[in-house]
């Protein structure tokens, strides 16, 4: 694929190769994120951070790779503040915007919503997550936190044993992940839900397609047996009807430290998309987990900065002059633990 100037809107655009030039060139951005080296690669450039539904990683990793780079943000953070609640089209609202910035990421309640917005935009946009459709960025993170968690087990992406578990109907976390793991080769997909949760059907039979074994489940102790990769989501609830209607599978699927001792293989590891829903009566994943080595959801956030800074740097083709442009810092960063 050509990085230079594209729309990153679906996974579907990636074949294998870009995937592993995007983790390569997440790998060099390492020095910049753990703030060993400043660079202004992207110095005077402008992104537009547009998320019409609530958001707190993706809009704030976006912003802080963008940063990273050496480069600025404007954020508009709700539809009701934006001129759509005024009736504007996307088409305009992307013809007006693009006039403001050199790249867009942008988040909208509605699937297909980016892919239109993106078809009148003047720069190239990123999808941040588009309904229930996909969010090919989180999958991409979620991916290269996979390949590094294996490859410090000695293991590779190819051979991959996954659950997937939770609302794999609305989640499109796991809508995007799925399509990506069909470019692998030989993986054991698990897929944990309720019936009515259940993965889309033409994404099940993609991952079949793919000759990838899928085993669909509503047992979670039984999905999780014999897997790498625990990979825990949340009820979409601002996808249903009514909270009754969400309250009706929240907490269905909790892994805490009991269930993950009894059930999994030492050294499975745990991620999850975040937010994990701890309300008493959701308690995806239990805090007990937070002292398990294998619970991997904070690297994956941290990865989400290195993935995000990748992506950046190809659409502006400046991925091998980061470090030209680099220098060093001249403060200390106040971190107060790794
Ligand atoms: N943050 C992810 C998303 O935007 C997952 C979630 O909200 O549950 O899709």
């Amino acid at each position: 694929m050509e990085f230079a100037g594209s729309h990153i809107l679906s996974i579907d655009q990636f074949e294998r190769p870009d995937i592993e030039h995007v983790f390569s060139t997440a790998d060099t951005m390492e020095p910049y994120a753990q703030r060993r080296r400043l660079t202004k690669v992207l110095d005077g450039a402008i992104l537009g951070n547009m998320f019409f539904e609530s958001s707190t990683r993706t809009r704030v990793s976006f912003g802080s790779a963008f940063n990273l780079l050496g480069g600025e943000v404007r954020e508009t953070t709700s539809f009701e503040s934006s001129a759509l609640v005024k009736g504007e089209s996307l088409r305009d609202t992307a013809r007006v915007l693009s006039g403001y910035s050199d790249v867009i990421c942008m988040r909208h309640p509605v699937a297909g919503s980016v892919k239109e917005f993106a078809s009148a935009s003047r720069v190239p946009v990123i999808n941040g997550g588009d309904g229930t459709n996909e969010h090919p960025t989180q999958a991409l993170l979620d991916l290269y936190t996979i390949k590094r968690e294996l490859e410090a087990r000695d293991r590779k992406i190819d051979g991959l044993r996954i659950a997937m578990i939770g609302d794999l109907k609305f989640g499109r976390t796991v809508h995007s992940l799925s399509r990506l793991l069909c470019l692998y080769e030989k993986l054991n997909v698990v897929l944990v839900s309720p019936g009515e949760l259940a993965m889309p059907e033409h994404l099940v039979d993609q991952l079949r397609a793919a000759d990838h074994q899928v085993t669909v489940t509503d047992k979670l102790e039984e999905g999780i047996q014999h897997v790498d990769i625990v990979y825990s989501t949340r009820i979409q609830e601002e996808r249903f009807p009514s909270t009754e209607e969400a309250d009706l599978y929240r907490g269905k699927f909790r892994l805490n430290q009991a269930i993950y001792t009894r059930a999994c293989e030492p050294n499975t590891v745990i991620m999850h998309p975040l937010p994990r829903d701890s309300r008493q009566e959701a308690n995806e994943l239990d805090m007990d987990l937070d002292t398990n080595p294998n619970l991997a959801i904070f690297r994956q956030t941290d990865n989400g900065v290195l993935l995000r800074m990748a992506l950046f740097a190809l659409i502006f083709s400046v991925a091998d002059q980061a470090e030209r442009y680099s220098r060093e810092l001249n403060w200390q960063p106040a971190r107060r633990r790794s």
